[in-house]
């Protein structure tokens, strides 16, 4: 199982350019993302800081619960997670981490295992970085509040992100 999570997937990525002109238009984003996820998923999410990493994953969060609710970013606890009805959800945000190992001691493997699994600084993993996974990268857009999403859908991802494209 372990390996067929890490193992390269066969084709390139399939990639989508979302313009996210408000905060609303990542929230909607974060909602319809929301809805695709199923268990042992991992999502990374890039961007500099201030990019909107935490403030999509709370919205996707609120998504799951199905109403607002208190979401901490975990940039000092490195890591929260939320029991949803069919997984626990696992939020990570590796800012702080100085080596990839460090995530071994933040129950990782469990996250990836038996979760779903929400990265913000996915490259601080190194190796440990699945190759199936969703890759979400928030950067500035043209106003204030405006910001854009790449997004780059390996493996099985391909399709889902196939599908949400389309309607
Ligand atoms: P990061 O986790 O990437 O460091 P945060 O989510 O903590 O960033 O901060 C992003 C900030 O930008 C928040 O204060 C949020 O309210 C604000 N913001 C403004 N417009 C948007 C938008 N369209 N999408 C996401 N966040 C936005
Ligand atoms: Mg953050």
């Amino acid at each position: 199982m372990y390996e067929s999570i890490m193992t390269a997937a066969d084709h390139p990525p399939a990639s989508l350019h979302l313009e996210l002109p408000d905060e609303a238009a990542t929230q909607a984003f974060a909602g319809r993302l929301a809805g695709l996820l199923r268990k042992r998923d991992f999502v990374g999410l890039g961007g500099v800081l201030g990019a909107g990493k935490t403030t999509f994953a709370r919205h996707m969060i609120a998504a799951l619960a199905g109403h607002e609710m208190e979401v901490p970013s975990p940039s000092f606890t490195l890591v929260q997670s939320y029991d949803f009805d069919g997984f626990t959800l696992w939020h990570f945000d590796l800012y702080r981490i100085e080596t990839p190992e460090e995530v071994y001691e933040l129950d990782y493997e469990e996250a990836l295992m038996d979760g779903v699994t929400l990265v913000e600084w996915p490259e601080r993993l190194g190796p440990m970085l699945p190759a199936m996974r969703l890759d979400v990268t928030f950067s500035q857009g043209p106003s204030p509040d405006a910001r854009i999403a790449e997004i780059k859908a390996h493996g099985d991802w391909r399709e889902r992100l196939a599908a949400m494209s389309d309607d």
